[in-house]
């Protein structure tokens, strides 16, 4: 059974840049927002109760789920998120709990942008929280999704906040200094951590 590690930061933190590193160091990983996805796909059962709860103009023209309007749909109106999160959190977290079990390395990362929110932190071994201030966040996600500042905030502002993220960390990994000047210093600390869960999981294997 492979040992768990819950990766987890704010939007534009840098999950996406710091799992590559592990990557690089051969450690796998399961990735949340690919799985919810996946279980919304042209196709799919669950697809099919979404259209027949909202009605068709919930697709794009070529029939995959329009996700940015049902999110706009779900941020104003507390009921259909809860109808919403009914019906997918349950598929979604059985869906991790398979692909996590599939995993025959040592550890594995699930990485999740909403593993607090969504209290996903009870399918880990660890938590390890990828830490930015709230600016850097900003900056960094309206530069990649060619958004503006507005937007960002209100994601922001609908995630845990970096206080209440940080009380769920065992570990915790800094990402405010630039990637250009800061690389090495990071590939570092991303070794000695996967130096200390390569550790950590032997322990409970053998434990
Ligand atoms: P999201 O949850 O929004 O998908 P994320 O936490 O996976 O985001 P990344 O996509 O890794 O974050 O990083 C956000 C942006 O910031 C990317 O464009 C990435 O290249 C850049 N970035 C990440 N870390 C650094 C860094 N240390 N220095 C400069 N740029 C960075």
């Amino acid at each position: 059974m492979t040992y768990i590690i819950g990766l987890t930061g704010g939007i534009g933190s840098g999950k996406s840049t710091i799992t590559e590193l592990f990557a690089e160091l051969g450690v796998p990983w399961v990735d949340a927002d690919i799985i919810a996805h996946e279980v919304v796909k042209k196709g799919s059962p669950s697809l099919a109760k979404i259209i027949e709860h909202f009605g068709k103009h919930i697709l794009l023209d070529n029939g995959e789920l329009n996700r940015a309007a049902l999110r706009e749909l779900i941020f104003t109106n507390e009921k259909e998120k809860n109808w919403l999160n009914d019906l997918l959190h349950p598929i979604i977290r059985q869906e991790i709990t398979t692909q996590l079990a599939a995993q025959t390395a040592p550890y594995t990362l699930f990485v999740a942008p909403l593993l607090i929110e969504n209290n996903l932190t009870t399918l880990c071994d660890r938590v390890l929280v990828v830490d930015v201030a709230p600016a850097t966040q900003l900056a960094r996600a309206t530069r990649r999704d060619h958004n503006n500042i507005k937007q960002i905030q209100r994601i922001m502002d609908a995630q845990v906040s970096r206080e209440a993220r940080l009380k769920w960390a065992t570990e915790v990994i800094n990402n405010d200094a630039n990637l250009v000047e800061n690389l090495l210093q990071l590939k570092q600390k991303v070794l000695e951590l996967h130096r200390f869960y390569l550790q950590q999981a032997e322990l409970k294997r053998v434990g």
